[in-house]
């Protein structure tokens, strides 16, 4: 026991901290000696509606091939995405969830002495993976809890390859319309990367946000990663998708690993794709949990930040340490975002209907105790 293996880790990854998930259901039962079926999860922006039946039998069809390794080229799915999309099967990088697309770009494009642009209280796989592979990462201050676009310009120079855009942000659902997107675009250097991350962009699709995908053409530097974790219902499958020019996407094909996706998460993608009604359903029921959120919240005077995404950050105005522990001892898992820098707040996935009573029901009991 005389070797330090932290020391001898590279520079970037001593200094990283773990990403923390949601609390698992299970962990939480054991922990507090609770029934798992009556404990709801609201922590993980998890689609609440469960696998979409379609999904379901493609995967069931799949299952005699296990003994195979999947498609490596994901050449069924590549091909539906570039249909649907109107994009060149050249343009799609599959991922092993969008996290892993992050995290190509990341390898790929980034190294000590060179740095990576996000926001403050942006999604924490961005610095996470630029630390570890020894960039820096530029966390640009926040203007009302979204991205200052104009200051992300300000804080690129000569060593900025990549900037992070999420469009909707998680934790915060904030989010930026098509002309701010189109200036700031415009005023980037082409050789740097601009990853616009939208995963939860089915959740707001003709809304006030851009189509990421409408800027491909004239902006090479461009890439869109999207997800079927969310509106798709499949988030345990880990299967997301970039889209992005041919050279950036040949770029990113040599350093993924051979078979990032599975052959269950390629067919389920597959057969989501296609679940217009899934999808539909998804959207309609995260309206209405929104909206029964909005009220119950507004009803015990708390405020939280507008969101497009499928979750809200609840504004306590106080730390929100002992609130979450209370709403824990009531079976109510949500998200504290403390490690986001956002102490006050508590980010709460819209769930089903009796989910968000069962939520709002114990914030009540909670606040009032
Ligand atoms: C959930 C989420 C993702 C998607 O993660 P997957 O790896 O695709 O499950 C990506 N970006 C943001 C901002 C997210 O919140």
């Amino acid at each position: 026991m005389t070797c330090d293996f932290l020391a001898l880790a590279v520079p970037g990854v001593q200094k990283l901290s773990p990403y923390v998930p949601g609390k698992p259901v299970d962990e939480l039962a054991r922990e507090l000696d609770l029934d798992p079926a009556g404990i709801v999860k609201l922590a993980s922006n998890e689609n609440p509606l469960g696998p979409g039946t379609k999904a379901l039998e493609a995967i069931r069809s799949e299952l005699t091939e296990l003994t195979r390794y999947p498609d490596g080229n994901g050449f069924a799915l590549k091909a539906a995405l570039a249909a649907r999309y109107g994009v060149d099967l050249a343009q799609v990088t599959l991922g092993n969830g969008s996290n892993d697309i992050l995290d190509l770009v990341a390898r790929a494009y980034l190294a000590p002495g060179l740095n990576a642009v996000f926001s403050q209280y942006a999604f924490a796989v961005y610095p996470i993976s630029t630390q570890a592979v020894g960039a820096e990462g530029r966390a640009v201050p926040a203007r009302d809890y979204g991205h200052d676009l104009d200051a992300m310009l300000a804080a690129i120079d000569a060593n900025t390859r990549v900037v992070f855009l999420a469009n909707p942000n998680n934790p915060t659902g904030t989010w930026f319309g098509p002309a701010a997107l189109e200036a700031f675009l415009a005023k980037v250097p082409e050789s740097v990367l601009v990853v616009l991350d939208e995963a939860y962009i089915e959740y707001a699709e003709g809304d006030e946000l851009p189509d990421g995908l409408d800027y491909l053409a004239r902006y090479p530097n461009l890439l869109v990663s999207r997800t079927f974790s969310k509106a798709y219902g499949l988030a345990a499958l880990r299967v997301g998708y970039a889209i992005s020019s041919p050279a950036i996407a040949d770029v990113l094909n040599r350093v993924r690993q051979p078979f990032n996706v599975n052959s269950l998460a390629l067919a389920a993608a597959c057969a989501a794709l296609d679940d217009t009604d899934y999808l539909a359903r998804s959207r309609q029921l995260n309206d209405a949990g929104m909206a029964q959120l909005e009220t119950g919240l507004a009803e015990l005077g708390l405020a939280w930040i507008p969101s497009k995404g499928n979750f809200i950050a609840v504004d306590f105005a106080r730390d929100t340490a002992a609130i979450n522990q209370a709403l824990l001892r009531e079976g109510v898992i949500v998200r504290p975002v403390a490690g986001y820098g956002m102490p006050h707040f508590l980010r709460v996935s819209i769930g089903l209907a009796a989910e968000n009573a069962r939520f709002l029901e114990a914030l009540t009991k909670v606040l009032r105790s």
